[in-house]
């Protein structure tokens, strides 16, 4: 688990496009932090600077303390998880909740552990030997979560996970994320263009509009307020 702080950060895109402005946020150890607003706000933006996706134009982003401008995406200890899901469609679930675990020469026996221990987690037992083709979408979101918490990282970033879903999923799959933060209180960053997500899930909410930071405060302080 690691606090996420940014200070000053800015993302000027080639050709002149300033997607994030001086964005100035800390997100707490273990807290569940959602990134709302319409579409391009710069939000994406946000989180893919924070996983190491998109350079930084100027700022500091800290993770866990260490200043992680510079560093990779796999030097971050975090697991990013994809409204694609971007799961391995030739790999079993199992296989593909290990396939990370592997690449990074985690120990077979170690891999067996965390891979039972998310499938539990996450309902996937019976379909490990399934392959994600003949999984349905939630299954599939399930499947990239896994992945995500099999790596045990400091962090989890999420870019709209369910917004591929049809609405009864949406419902089930965030009442899920809360159990799953509530078990392994990691830090997370989530972005989402809804409302409603970000109410139900975030223990505080930044809203963005335009590349700047407009509020950030807990759901109930900002959408009950008279
Ligand atoms: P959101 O996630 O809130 O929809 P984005 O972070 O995707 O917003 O985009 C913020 C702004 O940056 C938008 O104006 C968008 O068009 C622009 N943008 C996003 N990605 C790129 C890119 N790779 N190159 C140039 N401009 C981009
Ligand atoms: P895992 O995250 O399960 O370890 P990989 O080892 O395949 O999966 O990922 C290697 C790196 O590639 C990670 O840092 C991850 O953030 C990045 N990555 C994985 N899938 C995508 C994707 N669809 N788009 C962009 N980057 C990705």
């Amino acid at each position: 688990m690691a606090e996420i702080v940014l200070e000053g950060v800015d993302k000027i895109y080639s050709g002149g496009v300033k997607a994030v402005d001086n964005l100035n946020l800390r997100i707490e150890d273990g807290e569940f932090m959602v990134l709302v607003g319409p579409s391009g706000c710069g939000k994406s933006t946000a989180l893919r600077m924070i996983a190491g996706l998109e350079e930084i134009s100027a700022g500091t982003l800290t993770i866990g303390g260490d200043i992680v401008n510079d560093r990779p995406p796999k030097d971050r200890d975090i697991a990013m998880v994809f409204q694609n899901y971007a799961l391995y469609p030739h790999m079993t679930v199992e296989q593909n909740l290990a396939f990370g675990l592997k690449l990074r020469k985690v120990a077979k026996p170690e891999i067996a552990r965390r891979v039972k221990e998310a499938a539990a987690m996450l309902g996937l037992e019976p379909y490990l030997k399934r392959k994600p083709g003949a999984l349905s979408g939630g299954q599939r979101q399930r499947v990239a979560m896994g992945r995500a918490i099999v790596r045990e990282p400091q962090a989890f970033l999420m870019d709209e996970p369910l917004s591929n879903l049809d609405a009864k999923l949406r419902v089930q799959m965030r009442a899920s994320l809360n159990q799953l933060h509530d078990r392994l209180g990691v830090t997370t960053v989530y972005v989402t263009h809804d409302q409603v997500e970000a109410m139900t899930l975030g223990d505080r909410v930044a809203v963005l509009r335009d590349g700047r930071l407009q509020q950030v405060d807990t759901p109930k302080r900002l959408f009950d307020a008279p």
